[in-house]
């Protein structure tokens, strides 16, 4: 038995994966789901389910555009501050590795206001919401700071709309869509196979601003402006519907509260594991921890990868280790990863796994 933690592209449920692997040679019309038109009624129904299914999970008022894009949370970094801009002065809070990258990315499109950041602690902690703002086209955070193992949880009260990157906690936890003006995703983290983004925007923000064509979120309402990841969205509609069957949001937050309680415990009563991040603002989705020492840490990996627990590399920007936690990470794989642990801290420090 093999447990995944990756942070992205992540695990997904082996009921679906099973399902795809069947279907795929015949889809319904005889041909593979990756040889079939975009335009064809089989591959449109699939496109509508998905996005019912995702409106039901997340309550999404009518008064919200779903779309269906590519090019990744990244391509969003730039596509955002390009179609939003009226005044060309935007906020970000500088909550981590992602929304330094979404910052840079939008300074070649008018005035970077930086309105918190939390770099001095090396992001082990989130920056505060900003007291007052104004004079800004939207105010941009990142919800779950996957890197770092950061979350927010309570919002601000603000006039300006809010655009939130929700790449690693989208369908993870509850996210009160009405408060945001935009939320964007890549869907490899929790939703299926990477080559999808969905954007959900509030219709009035939708604006032509003679954008090249795939760059304007207008172009993109309630219709496939070109060829989209087919495969992808197949996938996700599969995923999406294993989550209403298992209990919708609700259940998964559940879940992910339960897995990662249980994970957090077990770091903070560890003789040679520690979390990285302290208090209320751990991550449900992604959680780094550590032995402090580095050599420590990849002669546990490599323990982790000999049990059949594979990806608990920290990011290449921070390295010590991290789980990654996502909707498909059953509770018995968090126990195994604590049962290793512990067989770890007793016998495992020893020289096969060191000085490789
Ligand atoms: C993974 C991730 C990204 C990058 O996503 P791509 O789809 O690879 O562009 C951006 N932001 C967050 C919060 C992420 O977790």
């Amino acid at each position: 038995m093999i447990y995944n933690f990756s942070a992205g592209p992540g695990v997904l449920p082996e009921p679906v994966l099973r399902e795809v692997q069947a279907e795929f040679l015949s889809y319904k019309q005889g041909v593979s789901i990756v040889e079939m038109s975009h335009r064809s009624d089989a591959f449109a129904t699939i496109v509508e389910q998905l996005e019912a299914r995702l409106r039901r999970l997340m309550q999404i008022p009518d008064d919200y555009a779903v779309l269906f894009l590519q090019g990744g949370a990244t391509l969003q970094f730039s596509m955002v501050p390009m179609n939003l801009r009226e005044t060309r002065r935007f906020a970000y809070l500088d909550s981590g590795v992602w929304s330094k990258k979404a910052i840079a990315d939008a300074k070649h499109f008018g005035d970077v206001v930086v309105v918190g950041s939390s770099a001095a602690t090396k992001y082990r902690e989130l920056p505060a919401w900003p007291q007052t703002i104004s004079d800004v086209d939207y105010l941009h955070v990142t919800l779950n700071n996957t890197i770092e193992g950061t979350r927010y949880t309570e919002l601000p009260d603000t006039d300006v709309p809010l655009v939130a990157d929700v790449s690693s906690n989208i369908l993870a936890e509850a996210i009160d869509v009405k408060r945001y003006g935009l939320l964007y995703a890549g869907a490899q983290k929790n939703i299926g196979p990477a080559g999808l983004t969905l954007v959900i925007i509030r219709r009035e923000l939708i604006v032509d601003r003679q954008l090249p064509s795939y760059l304007a979120y207008s172009q993109h309402v309630d219709s496939l402006l070109n060829t989209p990841s087919t495969f992808s969205l197949y996938v996700a509609e599969r995923v999406l519907a294993w989550v209403e069957d298992e209990g919708g949001v609700e259940a998964m937050e559940r879940r992910n509260v339960e897995k990662s309680s249980l994970f957090y415990d077990a770091l903070d009563a560890s003789p040679l594991f520690h979390a990285v991040v302290s208090g209320t603002e751990r991550s449900l989705t992604n959680i780094p921890f550590t032995t402090g020492d580095a050599g420590t840490d990849e002669a546990f990996q490599r323990f982790a990868e000999a049990h059949g627990l594979i990806e608990l590399g920290g990011h290449r920007s921070v390295g010590g280790l991290r789980a990654s936690l996502y909707n498909a990470m059953p509770l018995e794989g968090v126990k195994r990863l604590i049962e290793v642990m512990h067989e770890f801290e007793q016998e495992g420090q020893d020289v096969s796994y060191k000085n490789v």
